[in-house]
Order: C-alpha cells, then structure tokens, then sequence
C-alpha cells in the first residue's frame, strides 16, 4: 500500500544526488517527474514507494527513507522503467544501487528472502566464475526457506519443481560449463566489492 508523503520531515540533503550523478552517466537530476517510470511498473501493486517517488526522494537525499523501503527490494530489475523513461534515467540501476547501499550499510531489509536470494546468486555467479549454477542456488535457497519456516508441502511442492526443470533439461546436475575470461569475472568482482 502506498505511505503518502508529506512535507514535514523531508530536508534536503544534497550528499546522495551527488552521488549518484557521480555513478551515473545520466543524473537523475532530470527527472521531470513525468512518471512514465511508475505508469509501466509491472510491481507497483507491492511497493510502497512508486518508482518516480524514489527518484524525487533520492533528489531531496531522503536516504533513510530509501534504503528502507519495501520498494528497492520488490523491484524484479526487469528494466520497465528505464527504457520507458524520456530523460534516459537508469531507474532500476538506481533500485539496484540503493539494494547495494542497504547491504554495505547493514540496513534491516523488510524482504529479508529477496537479499538472500540476492546474495546467493551473486555468489553464485562468483564461484561458478561468471556463471551460475541453477541447481545448486535453487537448493541453497530452499534449504534457507525451510530453516526459517519448516513446511513438508512446500519441501515436496520445491522437490516436484526441481524434477519438472531437471525432465525438461532446465537444470544441469553438475553445474555449466567454465567460461572463459574467469580472471576477468574474478577482477570485476573484486572491484566491486563483493
Ligand atoms: S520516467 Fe524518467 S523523467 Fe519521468 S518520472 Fe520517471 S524518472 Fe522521472
Ligand atoms: S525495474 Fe523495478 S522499478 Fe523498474 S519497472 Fe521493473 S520492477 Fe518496476
């Protein structure tokens, strides 16, 4: 459900635009509000800010409100946004860099299964050097699940879903193939951090 935003409490700060028009090719300085972002969202239904809120947000620096959304984590990166968007504003790349600031920060994610899906994927791509091993994310995944909410269905609902993809060859038992360039994959991780 959508939180309405007043006035009170919003003081500008200008530390996190400056930022991320130091990160960005194109600052989200301007924006003009035309919201074409939010009107082409597939996932507004479960956010709690709109995608053109976060960007007016992140203009006045409003950063604890962004970093503790619901929104940043709801958000399925599928791009909606940014190729709609007429000033060329990376809005999902935005989405993707106030996930990124929330983890570096210890902020407490309201989705906490998204951040671990997160995390294991990318650690996934890590260790399989540049690619990702389907079998071994959906296992570790399911295990994480299970620890916080033990449910039988569920366990033999995942297990029927892993041979369905495994009959149609959508999952490979001993992982995909190395790519070539892992030195490379290894460097941009190491870059970033992760
Ligand atoms: S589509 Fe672009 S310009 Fe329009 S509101 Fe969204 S971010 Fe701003
Ligand atoms: S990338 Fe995220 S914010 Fe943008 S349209 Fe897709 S779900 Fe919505």
């Amino acid at each position: 459900m959508m939180e309405s935003l007043t006035a009170e409490g919003l003081v500008p700060s200008t530390a996190l635009p400056a930022r991320l028009a130091a990160h960005f090719s194109v600052p989200p300085s301007v924006c003009y509000q035309c919201k074409k972002c939010s009107a082409g969202c597939p996932l507004t239904f479960a956010m709690d800010l709109l995608p053109d809120t976060v960007i007016r947000l992140a203009l006045l620096g409003q950063e604890e409100s962004l970093l503790s959304c619901r929104t940043i984590w709801v958000c399925a990166s599928c791009v909606t946004c940014t190729t709609r968007c007429p000033n060329g504003i990376d809005i999902a790349g935005v989405m993707d860099w106030l996930k990124e600031e929330a983890l570096r920060r210890g902020v407490a994610v309201p989705q906490p299964e998204v951040a671990t899906f997160h995390r294991y994927f990318l650690e996934s791509i890590r260790k399989g050097g540049g690619r990702l091993s389907e079998t071994a994310l959906m296992q570790r995944y399911t295990l994480f699940q299970l620890r916080r909410r033990p449910d039988l269905k569920e366990l033999v609902r995942q297990l029927k879903l892993g041979w369905e993809l495994f009959r149609r060859r959508r999952l490979r038992l001993l992982g995909p193939p190395a790519l070539k360039g892992r030195a490379d994959i290894r460097a941009i991780f190491q870059k970033a951090g992760a």
